[in-house]
């Protein structure tokens, strides 16, 4: 018994208690995030061939009052863990919506649209549908200006089942893109079925697209592909000339990365100057 007692807690050792214990602490921080006004959006500008910004995309950030900002890579797996992504999911709608209606009065381009990140776990709840449409309700913000980036991993299972959810989410007049496209391990054949409108080709690919014959080939095929689909493909991570005119000369015409502009809170942005 004495021995069985000792194996029981040697079963935590130091390290794995400190891991534990710090996960726990971020959650309980988290939650606080959430209710004490610590989250906020940065937005990053999309722009077509012309350096004309036609969107943005939002983007989740937190201000800890001690540790100053951190970035969603760091607590967005543990939101998805706890569960804590479903108020923070719609938290960003609600947010993004409301700034999506003062946009609206100011952006001149027709099909400026801005694009809304969707984990997983949130797209698969039963009332989705109507988190989307309560939120672009409550705002007044147009649904044609609305977009929603999903990631391959919200498709892999139960397509039937996504697909439809995307169509009723879709006669709301909201768009879709698939982030990160090329990443995922998802078959190609969900790209027929599905109601997409854009494909993300992911800066993964983008990085060492002018010196990577590899990247190039996946590159092109993307494009190739989705051209023969009628989708739309933007390019992100795009940081230089190089890797822009390279896309451009490939068939891609939208761009998103810190050669055009990094993700900025809404008091340091400016709307469209190209316009
Ligand atoms: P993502 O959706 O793939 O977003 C692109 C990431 O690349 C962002 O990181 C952005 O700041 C960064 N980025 C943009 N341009 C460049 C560039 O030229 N070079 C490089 N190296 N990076 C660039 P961020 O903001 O840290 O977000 C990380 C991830 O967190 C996002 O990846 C997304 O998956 C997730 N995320 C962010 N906001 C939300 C949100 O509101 N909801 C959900 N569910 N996930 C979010
Ligand atoms: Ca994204
Ligand atoms: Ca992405
Ligand atoms: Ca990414």
């Amino acid at each position: 018994a004495k021995d069985a007692g000792r194996n029981t807690t040697r079963f935590f050792n130091p390290a794995m208690q400190a891991a534990i214990e710090s996960r726990m602490a971020l959650e309980t921080a988290l939650r606080q995030a959430l209710v004490g006004d610590e989250l906020q959006l940065f937005y990053q500008p999309q722009v077509d061939q012309d350096g004309c910004c036609i969107g943005a995309e939002a983007l989740l950030r937190w201000r800890h009052a001690r540790d100053g900002l951190i970035s969603p890579a760091e607590f967005i797996p543990l939101a998805e863990e706890t569960g804590l992504i479903l108020p923070i999911g719609q938290w960003v709608m609600d947010t993004a919506c409301a700034q999506l209606k003062i946009w609206e009065t100011q952006a001149h381009c027709r099909s400026w649209q801005l694009a809304v990140n969707i984990s997983a776990r949130q797209f698969h709840q039963p009332d989705f549908v109507t988190q989307v449409r309560s939120s672009l309700d409550r705002s007044g913000a147009n649904p044609q200006r609305l977009k929603l980036e999903l990631t391959e991993s919200v498709v892999l299972e139960n397509a039937a089942e996504v697909a439809s959810r995307m169509q009723q989410i879709k006669a709301l007049g909201v768009g879709f893109s698939m982030d990160d496209f090329g990443t995922g391990y998802s078959s190609l054949s969900y790209l027929k079925r599905l109601p997409l409108d854009q494909l993300k080709i992911d800066q993964s690919f983008v990085r060492d697209i002018a010196t990577d014959p590899n990247d190039a080939a996946i590159v092109r095929a993307i494009l190739a592909m989705s051209q023969s689909l009628g989708i739309d493909v933007i390019a992100e991570g795009v940081e230089t000339e190089e890797q822009r005119a390279f896309l451009h000369a490939n068939g891609c015409h939208l761009f998103q990365g810190y050669l055009f502009g990094k993700p900025r809170p809404i008091n340091e942005w400016t709307l469209c100057t190209s316009i």
